[in-house]
């Protein structure tokens, strides 16, 4: 059985989550970062789990669960989290089928508690359909975020999931971009602190 690190951070109070990753399955491995020199965790408790989803868009209004379950999930999203980061890492390197066969019994144990339905609701001026997805207890929690893992896996394609280019950066990301070509987490966090560094590089014996 592999060995699951959980690692160690801080907890994130007050800093921005980086919605940078361009999918959710990305978006997720994202809840730890380093940022403000250390490295902080946004699943650090089943609250932040929950503010996490809801702004990561997961969830539109917060589901009352009892908070020892909800804190259990937030564990076990990080335990999720850090298996897909794994197994992301392995895929890259070795293609799809370096998924083991333990590695889709987990994910499919998971997808297994995603069921949803339809349901008709009125727009401005006609009506849409809105996917609703029971959640019975706080592991459901989870469904959602297994369901576009599956996807990534299954649909994405990988030369297009990268993580960023950063020295210290651990974010990974789906590049959306015309020429293919994204290489930081954002220009602001990570390519101007690279365009610097290279700029003190070339100018080192300048003076
Ligand atoms: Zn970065």
């Amino acid at each position: 059985m592999e060995h699951v690190q959980t690692p160690d951070a801080e907890p994130a109070g007050a800093a921005p989550w980086p919605a940078l990753g361009d999918h959710l399955a990305l978006d997720f491995l994202n809840t730890i970062a380093t940022a403000r020199g250390g490295r902080v965790e946004w699943l650090s408790s089943g609250e932040a789990f929950l503010a996490w989803l809801k702004t990561a868009g997961v969830i539109d209004k917060p589901p009352r669960f009892e908070r020892a379950g909800l804190d259990a999930a937030a564990r076990d999203a990080i335990e999720l989290r850090e298996w897909f980061r794994g197994a992301l890492g392995r895929i890259k390197a070795k293609g799809r089928d370096a998924m083991t066969a333990s590695d889709l019994k987990r994910l499919n144990a998971l997808l297994a508690r995603g069921a949803s339905f339809q349901r008709v609701e009125p727009t401005a001026g006609g009506l849409k359909t809105v996917s609703v997805r029971p959640m019975d207890d706080a592991q459901a929690l989870l469904a959602p975020l297994a369901a576009a893992i599956a996807d990534l896996l299954c649909h994405g394609d990988l030369d297009l999931v990268r993580r960023c280019e950063g020295e210290q950066c651990t974010l990974w990301f789906y590049d959306r971009t015309k020429s293919h070509r994204r290489r930081w987490c954002s220009q602001a966090l990570c390519g101007n602190r690279a365009k610097a560094a290279a700029f003190r590089y070339r100018h080192r014996d300048a003076h």
